[in-house]
């Protein structure tokens, strides 16, 4: 039998970036829905709940303007419906930001399923998120995210076909993930050191996980002497091995003297903490969320440090879940993580135009992206 599925669906529209009005804040003092949405522009949140599979999940789509939103499903157990939404509408926000840089037809969304990810109960739980997907008629397209695995995506495929990442398609994202974030680091060095030949370069990883290994690989292929950590022994003996790095511990990474720094492990690693102690004069690498807070942005730039958007650096996962959309072989998908090279020096040259940090360089050039599409999209054809 189907998971039978209750909506509590509301919606609102708001023009790109800004929302003229926003609604006034529910009485209470915790924010209403709608004034959380008209903050960052939402365009809609969509909440169901299925009792018998005891399913809670809340879809955000934050701007559809160049396709439909993407972006994955997080399962995760938040501490309160309120944080879950606000995590669903930060998530899809920033997804709209990471496909238009990207140069794709994909607009931002993303959802989450409140609830303790390693149960065991995933068939009803999934299928119940995919008639919740369903229900939004390829408004939004779901993938993996944290908490979820591919096999909870062929569960959502049961109830719709907008969902990515399933088994035997675009398979492990990370080596065009690895790639592209490669060619962001030879644009910054073109930038920095006018030449974009990493031979002869020190440049530290922070994680040697799936991007980190494929980073290395190709970094030490055009002869950088890297620097490696990780806390799994096991992942750093593997680049050791493989491409002479040197072993440093977790905490130690920060502070080498090398010429890039690429975190390719956890969110805000670029804080008060850390920041004063790089010796590096560029930092590039494939983790989300590096910066602990937007103003750690300025701190980099007053420092000199130039410092590559995580977002924009490592659009090639989210290029990878769209050639699986559009079934681009992989040399295609290859391709276009390769033009994060250009993007990355355009980044570079609207923070020096403009006088103004590369993070807010990058939200600038999607911005100016989602903008002008808007405008083409507005004759009546
Ligand atoms: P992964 O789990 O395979 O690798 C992460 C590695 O970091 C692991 O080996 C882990 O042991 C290590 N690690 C964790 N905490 C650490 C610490 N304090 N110090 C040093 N190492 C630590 O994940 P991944 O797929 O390689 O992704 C890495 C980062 O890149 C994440 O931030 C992810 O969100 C981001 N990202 C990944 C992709 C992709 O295609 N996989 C795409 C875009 C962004």
């Amino acid at each position: 039998m189907k998971a039978r599925v209750k909506s509590s669906a509301s919606s609102s529209r708001a023009a790109f970036p800004a929302a003229s009005a926003a609604p006034a804040p529910a009485r209470g003092g915790a924010p209403g829905v709608f004034p959380l949405l008209a903050e960052h522009a939402h365009e809609q949140v969509s909440m169901f709940f299925e009792p018998s599979s005891g399913y809670r999940g809340i879809i955000a789509i934050h701007d559809t303007t160049l396709g439909p939103a993407l972006g994955g499903t997080r399962f995760w157990s938040y501490p309160s419906e309120e944080e879950a939404l606000i995590d669903a509408l930060r998530l899809s926000k920033a997804m709209t930001y990471k496909a238009a840089v990207a140069g794709l037809n994909l607009g931002g969304g993303k959802s989450v399923i409140i609830g303790d990810n390693r149960t065991t109960r995933r068939e009803a739980i999934f299928r119940a998120h995919g008639r919740h997907i369903e229900s939004l008629g390829g408004r939004y397209i779901t993938a993996e995210d944290v908490g979820t695995s591919t096999q909870d995506m062929e569960f959502i495929r049961v109830e719709t076909q907008h969902v990515t990442g399933l088994l035997g398609k675009s398979g492990d994202p990370s080596p065009v993930t690895a790639y592209g974030v490669y060619r962001g680091i030879k644009a910054c060095a073109k930038v920095r050191w006018d030449s974009d030949s990493l031979t002869g370069k020190i440049v530290a990883v922070q994680g040697c996980g799936h991007v980190g290994y494929f980073l290395c690989k190709l970094l030490f292929e055009e002869g950088v002497k890297l620097i490696a950590t990780d806390i799994d022994p096991q992942r750093v003996r593997a680049v050791v091995q493989d491409f002479r790095a040197t072993a440093v511990t977790p905490d130690e990474i920060y502070g080498q003297a090398a010429d890039i720094f690429a975190p390719c492990a956890l969110g805000a690693i670029l804080n008060d903490d850390t920041i004063p102690r790089l010796k590096v004069t560029v930092v590039a690498g494939g983790a989300n969320n590096q910066l602990a807070e937007e103003r750690h942005g300025d701190v980099l730039a007053e420092r000199g440090i130039l410092y590559a958007p995580d977002y924009v650096i490592n659009g090639g996962g989210l290029i990878n879940v769209n050639a699986e959309l559009h079934g681009w072989s992989l040399e295609r998908a290859r391709n276009k993580a390769g033009e994060i090279y250009d993007t990355i020096l355009r980044v570079f040259e609207i923070a020096n135009e403009e006088g103004i940090p590369s993070y807010q360089a990058a939200d600038r050039l999607a911005e100016q992206r989602v903008a002008a599409i808007a405008k083409v999209k507005k004759s009546f054809v």
